[in-house]
């Protein structure tokens, strides 16, 4: 059950800055990328999304993404991203994707954070993992189907407790 609840729980992946990181020791992030890093059937990231990945990269903040989806749609992303290291089809909430991430990283996993939006997914497996454990909002829900819909349903109560947690986020 602990490893449900993630260690942070922010707006949006702009609030994990350079400093944001480096305050918690943080080397490295592993990341989501549906409604984490674009919105749901958008074809382009945000400018201001790619702007933060150029400041990881001139702060020497390592990324690798960990997808549930296969190789053919994500590294196609990852290029647009600048984005060299994914791992596809990782069954997340399967640890196996975030550790071999820390390990493309060269990081302990508690050395890196592992930023997605969805609680039985990305919480899960990167807790299960022993990542650092970034819950965002999603970027907009809807559209997302009915799988993501109704593991959104069963997230709402947990998110409750999580919202008290951080309070005035
Ligand atoms: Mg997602």
């Amino acid at each position: 059950m602990k490893n449900l609840f993630p260690d942070d729980y922010l707006n949006s992946i702009l609030d994990v800055t350079p400093a944001y990181l480096r305050e918690r020791g943080l080397g490295g992030v592993i990341l989501d990328i549906d409604n984490t890093l674009i919105g749901h059937n958008v074809p382009d990231p945000d400018e201001r999304v790619l702007a933060l990945l150029d400041e990881y990269r001139r702060e020497g903040i390592g990324m690798c993404v960990v997808s549930n989806n296969n190789g053919g749609r994500v590294k196609p992303f990852c290029e647009k991203l600048g984005v060299g290291d994914f791992v596809p089809n990782a069954m997340k909430p399967a640890a196996r994707g975030y550790r071999l991430a820390a390990e493309r990283l060269g990081l302990p996993p508690e050395r890196t954070a592992a930023i997605g939006d969805q609680i039985f997914t990305d919480v899960w497996g990167a807790r299960r993992a022993g990542c650092y454990a970034v819950l965002l909002r999603p970027i907009h829900k809807g559209g997302e189907g009915a799988f993501i819909a109704l593991k959104r349903l069963c997230e709402a109560p947990l998110l409750k407790i999580i919202k008290k947690r951080f309070p005035g986020r």
